[in-house]
């Protein structure tokens, strides 16, 4: 191991001479206390590293031992269930070993070694296999079957020996004869955080990640394996929508990035996400999920590798040929230890110090979310969706975080303080919310729901927008300076903002809508407009709006989202009665003429 000197300590940041073997991005341990680093900048032999452990105390000429390794995390069966720091360490294994705040220097394995997982071979003797293939599976908890895979830049070879049985990530549990010889494989493989893991070929954005959330699904999907943006002014719901996402999203793993800058935030996730339950299995959603958590009380340098070590992990679940779902929360705390650093760093700062590679860095991590054909010669395919949230300082989005991130991402769901004020949940705003993937998911709808789908939200997502410019002319003008067309365009987009984008969290139904009933449920609203619009048309001058609107239909539309999935036949009667109530409506005005 080579040895370099410390020439200055500021904060997170030290700087060594004599470093002449090491790479950039090297993994070094610092001073007799071993404390972890990173290298982040070289120039000769002189080295710029961040420290992911408090550095008080550490001076000039104490020494630096370089490892040669890029900074890693450990990939294996143990990921699922764990609570991670931003540099892999588990935080169970410290707080045993060391209690709450972490001493330095601790050196604990990311995995457990001594436990026994049950392997089972998936090829055999004599099969021929490439990197990126399965060999084998371990079933890690209930819900997810972990998938061993030969290591990326293995050479291709033939299964030479494969046993089943208990085994430790460690163990050999294959021998693999290549061309270069044989290789002995374990159940763990290690991958440096900074560097995408290889896939054979990235696909288009076409399939929505279905959320259950109706104002997402139908009007600001997000694709398999695409990026989206969430901000958070405090109390609008942004966990709330986390969790949902967590819980009915589309996908098998889970992966969390928590960077809170109080403690208290990080508490609440710590938590908050064990006990959130799985819908579907009724299990705790833990079981499918791996946590990262920056504490306050650690170093900040550990918050700007903790998205790196989140998506490794994520990426890792994806080459399985799962879909996963990673949160990040939030980018924006990650972006102030990034500019902490670079300030350390003295470098020339960009706009309100962030340094001026924010935009390239934050481009570096969502470009790593995708739907992927994965790596090897069995037919796999992953997907791996990223949703970033922003927490910009009151709530300006103008901000060069906010701005960078919505430059790359393709959904934004702005969250809205002044809805959550109304308490209209999720108060995600219709107005200034997009998705960019609508075009690309609009085949998958139209195939799977009806061509009828993209049409309504087109409708729908126009009614409130005319809402919008109506009640600016009554708020000038008054109500009865409107049409009755007018008038029915106001009721209907109330209907879609109460009945439909409103959805509670906490109600056992609501919760989640199938696309299926989200279909039925527009069509309800829609039907209404329509064959209300139907006699406004007509011209009836004195019909009586006031009635139409309060036809008992009408309180069955609203309670449309409280029916469950298995009686969603309950909706097209209901569908029957708007129109037989409307025809009824008609048939006495005709009276009235008469
Ligand atoms: P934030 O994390 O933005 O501070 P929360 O997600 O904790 O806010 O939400 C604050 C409160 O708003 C919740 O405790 C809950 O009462 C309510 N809320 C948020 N979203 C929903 C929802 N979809 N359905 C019902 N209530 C919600």
């Amino acid at each position: 191991m080579d040895v370099g000197r410390i020439i200055k300590v500021s904060g997170p940041l030290v700087v060594a001479d004599q470093m002449e073997d090491a790479r950039m991005y090297d993994m070094v341990r610092v001073s007799e206390a071993r404390l972890l680093g990173e290298i982040i900048e070289l120039h000769s032999d002189r080295a710029s590293i961040q420290v992911y452990e408090e550095t008080g105390g550490l001076g000039p000429g104490e020494p630096v031992y370089t490892t040669g390794d890029p900074l890693s995390v450990e990939l294996g069966p143990g990921l699922i269930e764990a609570i991670f720091d931003g540099v892999q360490r588990p935080l169970d294994e410290i707080r045993e070993q060391v209690g709450d705040y972490i001493t330095r220097g601790v050196e604990v394995n990311p995995l457990n070694r001594e436990r026994k997982w049950d392997f089972v071979p998936t090829v055999k003797v004599g099969d021929k296999v490439e990197a990126g293939d399965i060999v084998g599976t371990v079933q890690e908890t209930t819900l997810v079957e972990h998938r061993i895979m030969v290591p990326p830049g293995t050479a291709p070879g033939t299964i030479k020996d494969i046993e089943s049985g208990e085994a430790t990530i460690t163990d050999v549990v294959a021998t693999l004869e290549t061309e270069n010889g044989e290789v002995e494989l374990t159940m763990m493989q290690r991958w440096p955080i900074r560097k995408g893991r290889p896939y054979k070929e990235k696909m288009g954005p076409h399939i929505p990640m279905i959320t259950g959330q109706r104002i997402i699904d139908t009007f600001f999907p997000v694709a398999k394996g695409g990026t989206a943006c969430i901000p958070g002014p405090f109390g609008s719901g942004k966990t709330v929508i986390q969790h949902q996402l967590a819980k009915w999203a589309d996908a098998e793993i889970v992966v969390y990035i928590g960077c809170g800058e109080r403690g208290n935030e990080m508490t609440d996730v710590l938590l908050e996400f064990p006990e959130l339950k799985d819908p579907k299995s009724g299990e705790p959603l833990m079981k499918r999920t791996v946590l990262i958590a920056n504490t306050s009380n650690m170093p900040v340098a550990a918050r700007e590798a903790s998205i790196y070590t989140g998506i490794t992990i994520a990426e890792y679940f994806r080459d399985m040929g799962y879909r996963v779902a990673l949160m990040a929360d939030s980018t924006s705390r990650w972006a102030e230890a990034l500019r902490e650093m670079s300030g350390r760093l003295e470098e020339m700062p960009g706009e309100e110090g962030y340094p001026a590679y924010l935009g390239s860095r934050l481009a570096d991590f969502y470009e790593r979310s995708g739907r992927t054909i994965c790596l090897g010669s069995q037919e796999k395919e992953g997907a791996l969706t990223v949703v970033g949230a922003v927490s910009p300082p009151g709530g300006d989005l103008s901000e060069p975080v906010s701005q960078s991130t919505l430059r790359i991402v393709k959904v934004f769901w702005g969250l809205d303080a002044s809805l959550a004020y109304k308490r209209h949940f999720p108060a995600i705003n219709w107005l200034l919310s997009y998705s960019l993937y609508l075009d690309n998911v609009a085949v998958y709808f139209r195939d799977t729901i009806g061509a009828k789908w993209n049409e309504m939200r087109r409708e729908a997502m126009r009614l409130l927008q005319e809402e919008a410019e109506l009640e600016e002319i009554v708020r000038l003008v008054g109500v009865d300076a409107l049409s009755a067309k007018e008038r029915l365009i106001l009721e209907t987009a109330k209907s879609l903002r109460e009945d439909y984008l409103h959805q509670n969290a906490m109600h056992e139904i609501d919760t989640y809508s199938s696309l299926n009933k989200q279909f039925k449920m527009l069509e309800l609203i829609l039907t209404f407009h329509h064959q209300a619009g139907a006699l406004v048309e007509k011209g009836e001058l004195d019909l009586d709006l006031d009635k139409m609107f309060a036809l008992p239909v009408r309180e069955r539309i609203a309670r449309a989202r409280y029916v469950p999935e298995e009686e969603i036949k309950e909706l097209d009667k209901i569908e029957k009665e708007i129109k037989d109530q409307i025809a009824q409506l008609a048939g006495e005005g005709g009276d009235e003429d008469a």
